[in-house]
């Protein structure tokens, strides 16, 4: 995958009372992302699936407390971020681009990625 923009997460806040992450980006933009739905999108095995086989947190309707509250973000290598949870789960990797991609923010949301 060719990298179009050389854009990368610059630093991040996480907003406790909203319950969203806030990824400032090295072309200044700000990206927005609730922890629930970051969650849910995690592409690890685990979560997401693998070989045709549905992930764990497919098949559920409701996810915990401790699942969708983000502790932290690592970095991995240059290309990705990953979040840890606060039930342990650091299994997820998210490139930059799935990151640009899944930007929720009212600018990204309007344009439709
Ligand atoms: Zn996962
Ligand atoms: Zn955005």
């Amino acid at each position: 995958m060719q990298e179009a923009r050389d854009v990368f997460p610059t630093s991040f806040l996480l907003d406790d009372q909203q319950r969203r992450l806030i990824l400032s980006w090295s072309d200044g933009h700000e990206g927005i992302y609730s922890w629930e739905r970051l969650r849910r999108a995690c592409p690890c095995a685990i979560c997401a699936g693998e070989g045709g086989a549905p992930g764990r947190l497919q098949r559920r309707q409701h996810l915990t407390t401790e699942e969708t509250t983000l502790v932290n973000l690592e970095p991995v290598g240059r290309y990705g971020l990953t979040p840890i949870w606060e039930d342990g789960h650091r299994t997820g990797i998210f490139t930059f681009e799935k990151l640009r991609q899944l930007c929720e923010c009212p600018q990204c949301r309007a344009s439709d990625k």
